[in-house]
């Protein structure tokens, strides 16, 4: 596989193949041109060949020990590293981002590609849990032993607003493989040119570690028929999403509807609410405001984690907060956004705001057709009770600040939310009544609660949570970011009483001798001829 060519096609066993529907074009935002070469979208045949071909290669790809995933992680990271400067400067073009950022983005990627290989190697993925028979107790016991197995192949939906870290190689697919799921990926229009270098990288680590062909497929084209036909596709065990709610709801539909539903863990809309605790915003409405704009404003605000929505007590030392923060952003330039349909999204939502009758304007940085300036918005805590459009997601640098009268109408105000990724506190250490009693809320809404932070920048570790309660996600017990995201693509197996030579490797007594890599070392020891939680 030529790793650095873009020629247009999708990828299926191993091989580029030209789809058969119609053609779209990548798109420069930031010179507003549309990019050589077409892309044409798969027809249902070569759909149906990506999911079958994966479905062959499950059972092999899932036998494989541990060590040999890590081995085949990593080396899509060293592919991904090889594709050099041809990488970068296409995921520049075709999102608008700056190198810096994308340059991060990759970083993270590989990261996360060797986050999982490392997760493998240490073995606590399997969560082995046995339970030793008891054949004295009445009722006598069985020798009950759990592990872990992947669910099947998954269907992955690439996110547009992180070309790389959220995309062919992101967090879905590297935890998806590191499951032992072979993945079918639909690539998002908005990179298309990025897509294919990447899944030609992964396409290529498949072959260096003499995998079959099936363990990753790429499907090029634009339109909801191609996702709906994936996540319908009888092979198809799980499905992994970014992207907007309707998209996301409505692939939800579908997967419930099939005659063997099969779960969908969407990302899809988040406000993020940050709470100015009284004695902070007293203290330091003008910092607090400062690191609040610099966070709205990251990546021209296309993050899930953009602070959306503010919320704090009406008084003078909101006045301050907000006027610090007009100002910070009023100044911002107008940049292109990820693609067309954002930017047109976006200007929608910010006129809706402008316009509304409970709503002032309280910066709007010059707005540009296909481009994305700062906007920050106040509303009153009443009118945000009474009026549920203006907790919808305006996704692009826009905030609305809710004023509140006091501390119970700021409470009233967080339970009317809708499940979020993250909820946000700035506080001091004479707010830690009011945060103490605002934390058993703040914990039935978000994934993540932070104090004097700012939500962007997500960490990718394995106490990390990206996800929470709908529509923030599609199942609040799940995180996309993380060692956790993994725990998506596996489900637990029971061995009763089978005997040792038909149990799997990692559940016999002398398990670290049969896999070599020490699957289970660290966890597990041997007491009284069983193994035992060490
Ligand atoms: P999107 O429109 O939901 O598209 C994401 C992917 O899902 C694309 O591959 C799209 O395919 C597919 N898709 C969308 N609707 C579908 C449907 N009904 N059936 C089957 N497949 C469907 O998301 P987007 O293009 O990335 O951005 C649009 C909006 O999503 C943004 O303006 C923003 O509001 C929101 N968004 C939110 C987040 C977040 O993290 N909160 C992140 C990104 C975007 P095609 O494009 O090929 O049709």
């Amino acid at each position: 596989m030529n790793t650095l060519a873009i020629t247009g096609e999708a990828l299926i066993g191993g091989v580029a193949v030209k789809g058969s529907g119609s053609a779209i074009y990548a798109y420069n935002p930031g010179l507003q041109q549309q990019m050589e070469p077409a892309f044409h979208a798969v027809d249902l045949q070569q759909i149906d060949q990506a999911c079958r071909l994966a479905d062959a290669a499950f059972d092999q790809f899932r036998a494989l020990s541990d060590e040999q995933r890590a081995v085949f992680l990593e080396t899509i990271a060293e592919q991904i590293m090889a594709l050099g400067e041809t990488l970068v400067e296409r995921v520049m073009a075709e999102s608008g981002l700056p190198r810096l950022r994308i340059e991060g983005e990759r970083g993270r990627t590989v990261g996360q590609l060797k986050l999982f290989a490392s997760l493998l190697r240490e073995g606590s993925w399997h969560d082995v849990r046995i339970d030793p028979a008891l054949p004295e107790r009445t009722p006598p016991r069985p020798d009950l032993r759990m592990r872990m197995i992947p669910v099947g192949p998954v269907a992955v939906f690439a996110a547009s607003n992180f070309p790389l870290a959220f995309s062919v190689a992101g967090g879905d697919t590297a935890s998806a493989l590191a499951a032992g799921c072979p993945v079918v990926l639909k690539a998002h229009s908005a990179h298309p040119g990025t897509s294919e270098l990447v899944g030609r990288a992964i396409v290529k680590a498949v072959e260096l570690c003499g995998l079959p062909a099936g363990v990753f497929a790429l499907l090029t084209g634009s339109g909801n028929g191609i996702g709906q036909e994936l996540v319908r596709h009888p092979a198809i065990k799980a499905v992994g999403f970014t992207g907007s709610r309707s998209g996301g709801t409505a692939l939800m539909a579908v997967a419930a509807a099939r005659p063997v539903p099969i779960p969908v863990y969407a990302e899809m809309s988040s406000i993020n609410p940050v709470f100015l605790l009284p004695q902070a915003l007293a203290a330091r409405a003008e910092d607090i405001a400062q690191g609040f704009a610099a966070s709205l404003v990251l990546g021209v605000g296309q993050m899930c984690t953009n602070p959306g929505l503010v919320i704090g007590i009406d008084g003078p030392d909101l006045a301050r907060f907000t006027a610090t923060a007009a100002q910070a952003l009023a100044g911002g330039a107008a940049c292109a956004m990820l693609s067309s349909g954002i930017a047109g999204s976006y200007a929608r939502g910010i006129h809706q705001l402008e316009q509304h009758a409970d709503v002032s304007t309280l910066a709007l940085a010059g707005q540009e057709a296909g481009k994305g300036a700062p906007a920050l918005f106040r509303t009153t805590a009443a009118a945000f009770l009474s009026q549920h459009a203006l907790s919808e997601e305006v996704f692009g640098p826009a905030s609305l600040v809710v004023a509140c009268r006091d501390l119970a109408e700021l409470h009233q105000v967080a339970e009317s939310l809708e499940g979020q990724l993250t909820a946000t506190l700035q506080m001091d250490a004479a707010d830690l009544d009011t945060a103490q009693a605002l934390l058993p809320l703040l914990e039935r809404k978000a994934g993540r609660i932070l104090a004097n932070g700012y939500p962007t920048g997500v960490e990718v570790c394995s106490a990390m949570v990206h996800g929470g309660p709908f529509p923030s996600t599609s199942d609040g017990r799940s995180t996309s970011v993380g060692t956790g995201a993994i725990n998506r693509f596996l489900r637990p197996v029971c061995y009763q009483n089978l005997a040792q030579a038909l149990l799997p490797p990692v559940l016999r007594d002398n398990s670290e001798a049969d896999t070599g890599a020490g699957t289970n070392a660290g966890r597990w020891h041997r007491r009284d001829g069983v193994l035992t939680r060490a």
